[in-house]
């Protein structure tokens, strides 16, 4: 347990003392918005919480130590102190911006595509980038399988990277058993291009999601409109799925340029082969990745998205070389 804060001061309470909050238990963060939102117990049993302090900031996910004493009928209880996280799933807030956590301990990240609009694999080379620099599981998830079928040839090559490709659909229910057993036990987020279906998918999944997530945004809300309340709903059977309904279309934040060659398996795999272990797999010579490019051992698009990917980053690093 975090020691005692005595630098903080709550006027209208007073603060329970450490041996009133001896007793802390373990609960997972369900539904979060700035400081306030709801946590899960164990047994199901959901509470509503406050964060002790200004430091401590809390993401849907997170798993976190709270203390109960002190709290009265319908009070929320106090979150202590976070459980070391996994991960954090991060998009680049704005222009150039701070790269803002989005939700902690994510397993699952599930790139939903469709016929329409139409697909970007730039944006799905992205995605998949940032689930293998955070340690999470990839999925594809082709929608709108009642319009069109699966695009077999371009999409072919991403089952044999690592990620699955389920062709589903949100309205006729094809595909959803299949995706959901893939979730398994963790906890998946959609992510993906606005109109391919991520929201449709969602209540396919979790029926009602729209409706809790209305409720919860709802009564946290308390008249303010600016922060976002991030929902983590419980799938039958377990495991979760993230939704954050103001940022429904986000894209990842991509940490640092030098790590981006291990977010493409391929690319990692080969450039443990060239000469200088520095190489960006760009123009240097000697390089394995560009001789598997050229022997087709490594598919051209997807090195061009590793090319215009360091190039991204590139630019928003202010670097120049
Ligand atoms: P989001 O922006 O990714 O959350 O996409 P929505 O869930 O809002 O869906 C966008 C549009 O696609 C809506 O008009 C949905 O009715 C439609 N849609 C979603 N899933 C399917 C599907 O499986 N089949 C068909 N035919 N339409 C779908
Ligand atoms: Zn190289």
């Amino acid at each position: 347990m975090k020691p005692t804060r005595t630098g903080e001061r709550d006027s209208s309470k007073a603060a329970p003392n450490a041996a009133q909050r001896a007793a802390v238990d373990l609960g997972l963060v369900v539904a979060a918005h700035g400081r306030r939102g709801l946590l899960a117990q164990p047994d199901g049993t959901r509470l509503p919480y406050a964060v002790r302090g200004r430091h401590l900031k809390v993401y849907c996910g997170d798993r976190v130590f709270f203390a109960a004493a002190g709290a009265g009928a319908g009070e929320p209880v106090i979150v202590e102190s976070i459980a070391p996280r996994a991960n954090e799933l991060q998009r680049l807030s704005g222009r150039g911006g701070l790269p803002e956590t989005i939700a902690a301990n994510v397993t699952h990240l599930i790139v939903v595509m469709a016929a329409l609009p139409a697909p970007d694999l730039y944006l799905t080379d992205r995605y998949l980038c940032a689930a293998r620099l955070m340690g999470a599981t990839s999925a594809i998830a082709w929608n709108k399988a009642d319009l069109a079928c699966v695009p077999t040839t371009e999409l072919a090559g991403y089952a044999a990277l690592g990620s699955p490709v389920f062709p589903v659909s949100a309205i006729t229910g094809a595909g959803i058993v299949a995706l959901r057993a893939w979730i398994g036990a963790g906890t998946a987020i959609l992510v993906g291009q606005s109109g391919v279906g991520k929201s449709s998918l969602l209540n396919a999944l979790v029926p009602g999601a729209d409706a809790i997530t209305a409720q919860i945004s709802l009564s946290s809300d308390e008249g303010r409109h600016t922060t976002t309340t991030s929902v983590l709903h419980a799938l039958e059977g377990g495991g979760g799925l993230l939704d954050t309904p103001g940022v429904r279309d986000f894209v990842p934040a991509i940490p640092e340029r030098t790590a981006i060659s291990s977010g493409f398996v391929e690319i990692a795999e080969f450039g443990c082969q060239c000469r200088f272990t520095d190489c960006r797999h760009l123009r240097e010579s000697f390089c394995a990745v560009q001789e598997a490019v050229n022997d087709g051992l490594i598919e051209a698009r997807r090195y061009e998205s590793y090319r215009r990917l360091m190039n991204l980053v590139r630019q928003s690093d202010g670097r120049t070389d």
